[in-house]
């Protein structure tokens, strides 16, 4: 974060790194709720009684609604031919949601939702008081880049696409949302702003590298100040592909054993741990 940006939230900077904070990328997520008839969904599962029967039967048995995590399918896809890697990681539910789960649709339906893998638009989260549990600012520019919107929107029509194919003819009823009048490129586009959501996946805000916006070095200390380290999601220059959770814990094992390695003193039986950075 920028010294003047903490001086003016009344705080005075011991040292200027430019980079914190900058560099937010995370991975958001568009949805297509499809209808469904004779198969059955999770729909039914979310009635509060059956929700309570489904908790119980897990409680007892380890078995039941409760005992899935509730993705039926997991996959990655190209948007476009001749990438060296996948740039869409598909989910799939078996009932629909809207404003993050906050609302579930009682209708029998399922939902394919679609998240940019690599992220081109860049965000940051900055300090607005000198308050320590004051929230910060989070800008987090989603979709700010053409490509995402590209990207995002063939994840869309593939996963209509491969709703459409004669192996779901019998259990297909009607879209309910982008839904049949979002057709054109516009509104697919308009669709996509209006209802993306994030997976929750931000990373990137105290970068690892050797440029003039990176925060740490390859041993995850922090450039300019001895002694201090940064070790989570933040460090990450570009977000992984998929999930962001197996490559933290990766980051905090190796950032662990940087700081053993490091160590002056070790009291075995004690708990006196020095660390040097
Ligand atoms: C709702 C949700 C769903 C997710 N689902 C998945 C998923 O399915 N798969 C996946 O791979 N990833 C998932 N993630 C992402 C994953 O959880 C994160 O990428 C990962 O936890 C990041 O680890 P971290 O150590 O950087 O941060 P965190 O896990 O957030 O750890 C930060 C820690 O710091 C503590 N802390 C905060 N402030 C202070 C303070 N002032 N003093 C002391 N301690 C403090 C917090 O209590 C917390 O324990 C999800 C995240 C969310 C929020």
């Amino acid at each position: 974060m920028r010294a003047d940006r903490l001086r003016r939230a009344g705080v005075e900077p011991l040292h200027d790194l430019p980079g914190v904070g900058e560099n937010l990328q995370d991975h958001l997520v568009a949805t297509v709720k499809q209808g469904t008839r004779g198969a059955r969904m999770l729909s039914a599962e979310v009635a509060w009684w059956r929700a309570a029967m489904s908790l119980g039967r897990y409680a007892l048995l380890r078995s039941g609604p409760a005992a899935h995590h509730g993705i039926q399918v997991l996959g990655f896809a190209d948007s476009r031919p001749g990438l060296a890697a996948p740039d869409i990681q598909y989910h799939l539910l078996l009932l629909m949601y809207d404003n993050h789960g906050r609302s579930i649709d009682g209708a029998d339906g399922f939902m394919p939702y679609f998240n940019l893998s690599r992220p081109q638009s860049r965000g940051r989260v900055f300090i607005r008081s000198a308050d320590p549990t004051a929230a910060p600012a989070i800008q987090p520019n989603y979709l700010q880049e053409g490509e995402d919107v590209r990207v995002i929107h063939e994840g869309l029509k593939i996963a209509r696409d491969i709703i459409a194919r004669r192996a779901l003819d019998t259990y297909r009823s009607h879209e309910f949302a982008p839904g049949a009048d979002i057709a054109s490129d516009a509104e697919i586009d308009g669709y996509i702003r209006r209802t993306a959501e994030s997976v929750y996946h931000p990373v990137g805000t105290c970068k690892m590298g050797s440029d003039l916006l990176s925060v740490v070095d390859d041993r995850l200390r922090v450039r300019g100040i001895d002694r201090l380290r940064v070790i989570d999601a933040s460090i990450m220059p570009t977000i992984s592909s998929g999930n962001t959770n197996a490559p933290t814990i990766m980051i905090a094992e190796r950032g662990a054993s940087f700081v053993m390695e490091q160590h002056d003193t070790v009291e075995a039986a004690g708990t006196r741990f020095v660390a040097r950075a």
